[in-house]
């Protein structure tokens, strides 16, 4: 189990898809990551917390309401 599903989502939050800068990797994760997230393929920190919402460092490619 990955750090993300053991986030218990709360009502304003959502699942986004993240494209990886550094290799192109498609990713979803938690718009509200408590911890970082790092892509499964080359590691690069995809999203890390900031204030409540996480800071997403690639692309969001789509949003999961
Ligand atoms: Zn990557």
């Amino acid at each position: 189990m990955s750090e993300w599903e053991k986030l218990i989502p709360k009502p304003k939050s959502k699942f986004i898809r993240v494209k990886c800068p550094e290799c192109g990797n498609e990713q979803i994760l938690f718009s509200h990551a408590a911890t970082k997230v790092k892509c499964n393929v080359c590691g690069t920190i995809l999203a890390e917390p900031a204030g409540g919402k996480a800071k997403i460092n690639g692309e969001i490619v789509a949003i999961f309401e």
